[in-house]
């Protein structure tokens, strides 16, 4: 157990480094894009390089803040809240990008569900990353289903299936690996994310997939759980 206590120390501050150095990486961003922006107003020709370079900081300001949840679970604060408010959220916020993507999105409540103890914020990071995913395996005409129902009468199973290209069973037991991504403009981060914020909620996230038919990716969630650490 010692070396095991030790690993963990290691873990923790290697985590409070990164964390560290995420919110630092994000204030010279912030004044970099204010000031790209300014000089953009006055050099109208060369719009297309501030385009890019505003692009581009808006990709490493994401990689980051994806990274900060990464490092720093034990941050996440918790409250009573209404998980179809979460999701209804995640379909407004994703809809415009499946509608142009020809794929439809369902979201269906089985039963009534209770309030749920939970990170909003994350739990909405969560399953726009999920849902993200699905329309990005899809490569026109497709569905995404999600459908909320209850296992017992203290964990509420969200379950997400899509009709996208699926996943190679070898490659099944990559997903969560930070930087794995088959995409040319992939983090590899979104998966490993979900995982922590599962995690952190004390929940359980299972991925099914088979080639040409889709994934399937089911979250169990308690609707209450014992907050240990709130560290911050
Ligand atoms: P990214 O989306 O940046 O590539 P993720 O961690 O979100 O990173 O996903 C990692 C990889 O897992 C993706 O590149 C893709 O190959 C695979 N993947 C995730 N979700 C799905 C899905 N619903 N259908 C098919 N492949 C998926
Ligand atoms: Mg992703």
């Amino acid at each position: 157990t010692e070396e095991l206590l030790r690993k963990s120390d290691k873990l923790s501050v290697a985590g409070q480094l990164a964390a560290g150095l995420a919110h630092e990486i994000r204030n010279p961003l912030t004044s970099l894009r204010g000031f790209l922006q300014l000089l953009q107003s006055d050099m109208k020709e060369k719009q297309h390089y501030f385009d890019i370079m505003l692009s581009e900081l808006d990709r490493i300001n994401f990689i980051v803040s994806e990274f900060l949840v990464i490092a720093k679970p034990e941050a996440i604060h918790y409250k009573r809240s209404n998980l179809k408010d979460i999701l209804q959220t995640v379909i407004a916020l994703l809809e415009t990008q499946a509608v142009l993507c020809n794929t439809e999105l369902v979201l269906e409540f089985e039963s009534e569900i209770p309030e749920i103890v939970c990170s909003e914020m994350h739990l909405k990071q969560l399953f726009i990353n999920l849902v993200k995913n699905a329309i990005e395996a899809i490569p026109k005409d497709g569905h995404i289903r999600i459908s909320v129902s209850m296992q017992g009468n203290d964990h509420i199973l969200v379950r997400t299936k899509d009709n996208g290209c699926g996943i190679p069973e070898e490659r099944l037991k990559q997903l969560g690996e930070p930087f794995y991504t088959t995409k040319e403009k992939g983090t590899g981060l979104g998966l490993m994310m979900c995982f922590k914020i599962v995690e952190a909620h004390k929940g359980t996230m299972q991925i099914q997939s088979s080639i040409g038919e889709g994934t399937m990716i089911d979250v169990l969630l308690p609707t209450q759980h014992q907050v240990v650490t709130q560290l911050e």
